[in-house]
């Protein structure tokens, strides 16, 4: 297999079609004849997907695209700490598809299909491409529990991936969404922009037309996922009025270095999309060797606090397991006394106030 893997590897050869099996994965050269029982260990558990113009941004199997999508025998070990469900989705659904657990906003899960299946999903007990597709009858009831929670003003379509819906599913959820008098806000959660960028058709834009406030949070982790492709289907959403955010995961061996970060929020920005939030790793069963520690999280950022422009500094967030909700991570700046900050260089000052004389 080493010859292949050397051409997948070297020469960044176009793929044409999503690979899936752990044999298209051999023959790609991303995954090696021996790790093969445990690839399939692992194919059992867990959905892969890897769409064409993902997999040409691959140079190696270990490379920060590589590693985010392409499976690992280490998927099989479950660290103590993890859990199947890390962010509490389960405890707080009200009905099939809706998660409830701030009063303002609800997600609304429409279908469990990615266009790729990231190796440290928090949802990786349940996404899939065979999975929760919310039929008519359960998208009916999920639309009835939003019509009758007035308090609901924002609609997060989530899933899964809501771009991975036909235009005409997805024309159909948005129109309903729309037309509740309460909802104010409708976003929209993908990595379809940049890990697919051929899905965003002018049908599925159109789809995506309201008179209420459209948002988008596109998920990516490094620069590289920003290909001509991927920044075309940005523009093309951003045309639409459709003002587009970033989310990325801090993730060992992807963008745990500061200037993979850099990289990657300068690229969001040259893209005018506004990094949002940087998230901490959700304990997710086998997914620890993407773990990097709250404290260089924070060392990371802090290393960009001032050189970088304010435009590309995401918050830093955990999630609570359990379902308590995400806060930020710092780095903090204030003293606990709040009566002196530290400046970008570490310096410490007084905060000057009508009572600090
Ligand atoms: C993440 C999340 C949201 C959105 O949170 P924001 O801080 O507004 O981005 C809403 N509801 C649930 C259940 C969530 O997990
Ligand atoms: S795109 Fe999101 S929901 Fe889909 S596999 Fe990746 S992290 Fe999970």
């Amino acid at each position: 297999m080493s010859s292949s893997r050397i051409s997948a590897a070297g020469l960044n050869s176009a793929h044409t079609r999503t690979l899936r099996t752990p044999e298209e994965l051999v023959n790609a050269g991303f995954v090696t004849h021996g790790t093969m029982p445990a690839i399939g260990e692992v194919a059992e558990k867990y959905a892969t997907a890897i769409p064409p113009a993902f997999a040409d941004l691959i140079e190696t199997p270990d490379d920060p695209i590589g590693l985010q999508v392409i499976p690992s025998p280490d998927e099989l070990v479950v660290a103590p700490h993890e859990l199947a469900d890390p962010i509490g989705d389960d405890a707080l659904s009200p009905v099939p598809g809706i998660v409830h657990r701030y009063a303002d906003r609800a997600l609304l899960k429409p279908l469990l299909i990615c266009p790729l299946y990231c190796r440290f999903c928090f949802r990786r007990e349940h996404v899939g491409p065979d999975g929760g597709l919310l039929d008519e009858e359960a998208l009916a009831v999920a639309f009835q529990w939003l019509r009758e929670n007035s308090a609901i003003r924002e609609v997060i379509l989530t899933g899964g991936d809501p771009l991975m819906l036909s235009s005409r599913r997805l024309e159909h959820i948005i129109r309903e969404l729309a037309s509740i008098p309460h909802v104010t806000t409708l976003r929209i959660h993908s990595r379809v922009p940049l890990a697919a960028p051929e899905k965003i058709t002018d049908a599925l834009l159109d789809a995506m037309d309201a008179d209420k406030a459209v948002w988008m949070v596109v998920h990516a982790n490094h620069a590289r996922e920003f290909s001509a492709a991927g920044r075309e289907a940005l523009r093309k959403i951003q045309r639409r009025g459709i003002p587009v955010l970033g989310q990325s995961v801090l993730l060992r061996g992807v963008n745990n270095n500061e200037a993979a970060l850099e990289d990657l929020f300068r690229a969001m920005v040259e893209s005018r999309m506004k990094p949002y939030y940087l998230h901490q790793l959700d304990p997710a069963p086998g997914t620890a060797r993407f773990h990097v520690p709250i404290e260089e999280g924070r060392r990371l950022l802090a290393g960009l606090r001032g050189r970088v422009t304010g435009l590309a500094w995401p918050t830093y967030v955990l999630d609570i397991p359990g379902g308590y909700g995400k806060v930020p991570l710092g780095p903090d700046y204030v003293e606990p006394s709040l009566s002196a900050v530290s400046d970008p260089n570490g310096q410490r000052h007084a905060i000057r106030t009508p009572n600090s004389q």
